[in-house]
């Protein structure tokens, strides 16, 4: 058979999970907590399907979550999004993604992708018979080039896909990054997948710069979030995207037809849940603390620390310890030192390799403290 994604494997994140747990390592690849989340969280849940909520509910989400979700970003980002037209509850960010980028990505067209970037970014462009236009970040920052972003703008370019806090390199775009691209796209109708979905780990007293704050960027943004991440329940798999509303009505073309909706219960839990703002408040803080913690452990080791700014991830350069490339170096440690590591190869076009692995420090104290305990014997 002629398949679509010839290029494509098993994602990494599976590859690596799968190894960890056969070789018994401390499993700091795939990102996910291994905590619990609020048990209020679950008790929101469970109340909603004892009381019966466990039918379909409108296809664009419960409105008491879309309106829930307006809220938040009025109050974070000081954008009013219309919760019936404007915000669309998700299987999670990925279901946000792919169906924005159907949604929106004619064949022929091209989206520019800052590489590293997440891994399902440039499939779904092919699948929609795009072209992905991968312009890399700058080399050992991770900070967006202008110049090359600006060069790879063209007649066909339809989109551009940012993400902040950024997957795998715990950077964070500042305001100043966030006003440069507002202007670059002033003049042109390129549209931004602005994926967030780690807006709410941004540390040392930083803020996050949705694309939702900047009005030229929200106008012709799709601003995606996943509460998998922000209330420690990946596997939920409940995200949402916010958009205008004519995007949104496109958005809502392709979604209606590819899930249809999103698990009610969940949905109405989620809703309970964000009447109170202090949980994602305090995630800055909660994931600050684990990231020092890891940060100072790892400062023991020989391995050298990359800065993280956001996100759950810390980035780590192994060419002190090692001749290895990234992917055999992520075998050889889950194997022989008990550690699972995510390559940054794994976000690049095939074959780059610059000696980074990004570990996942979403983990209880104790984990970190083995993983660490392990590392120390590099
Ligand atoms: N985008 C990025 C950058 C991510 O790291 C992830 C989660 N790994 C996703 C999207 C997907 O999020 P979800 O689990 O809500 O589908
Ligand atoms: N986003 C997670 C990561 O980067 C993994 C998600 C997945 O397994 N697909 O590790």
């Amino acid at each position: 058979i002629t398949t679509k994604l010839p290029a494509v494997g098993t994602t990494i994140f599976s590859v690596m999970s799968a190894l960890a747990a056969e070789k018994n390592a401390v499993n700091l690849g795939q990102g996910f907590p291994d905590f619990n989340c609020d048990a209020r969280l679950v008790q929101a849940v469970t109340s909603a399907m004892e009381r019966g909520l466990n039918q379909y509910p409108p296809m664009p989400g419960v409105p008491a979550l879309r309106d829930a979700v307006a809220g938040k970003i009025a109050a974070m980002y000081g954008h009013r999004y219309g919760a019936a037209d404007e915000i669309t509850i998700t299987a999670g960010a990925t279901q946000a993604i792919i169906t924005a980028i159907l949604a929106v990505v004619r064949p022929g067209d091209e989206v520019i992708v800052l590489d590293p970037c997440y891994d399902s970014y440039v499939p779904n462009i092919d699948l929609a018979g795009g072209t992905a236009v991968r312009v890399p970040l700058t080399p050992g920052t991770f900070r967006p080039d202008f110049d090359r972003i600006a060069a790879a703008i063209g007649p066909k370019t339809r989109a551009i896909i940012v993400n902040s806090p950024h997957n795998p390199s715990a950077t964070v775009w500042t305001q100043g990054e966030m006003l440069h691209l507002q202007e670059l796209l002033a003049p042109t109708d390129v549209l931004l997948i602005s994926d967030e979905v780690y807006e709410h780990m941004v540390f040392d007293g930083e803020r996050h710069q949705s694309a939702a704050r900047f009005p030229g960027l929200a106008a012709r943004a799709f601003i995606i979030s996943s509460f998998g991440k922000t209330y420690h329940v990946t596997g939920w798999k409940v995200g949402y995207v916010a958009a205008p509303a004519p995007l949104t009505a496109e958005f809502r073309k392709v979604h209606q037809f590819n899930v249809f909706t999103v698990n009610t219960p969940m949905q109405h839990g989620l809703a309970a849940y964000m009447a109170d703002a202090a949980p994602y408040l305090e995630l800055p803080a909660f994931y600050q603390r684990k990231r020092d913690l890891f940060r100072e452990g790892l400062a023991t080791t020989r391995l050298r620390l990359l800065p993280s700014q956001g996100s759950y991830f810390q980035c780590v350069d192994i060419s002190t310890v090692s001749d290895l490339s990234e992917s055999d170096f992520c075998l050889w440690l889950t194997g022989e030192i008990g550690v699972a590591a995510i390559p940054l190869s794994a976000f690049y076009p095939d074959g780059f390799d610059q000696r980074v692995v990004r570990f996942c420090f979403a983990k209880k104290d104790e984990t970190l403290h083995s993983a660490l305990e392990r590392l120390r014997r590099l």
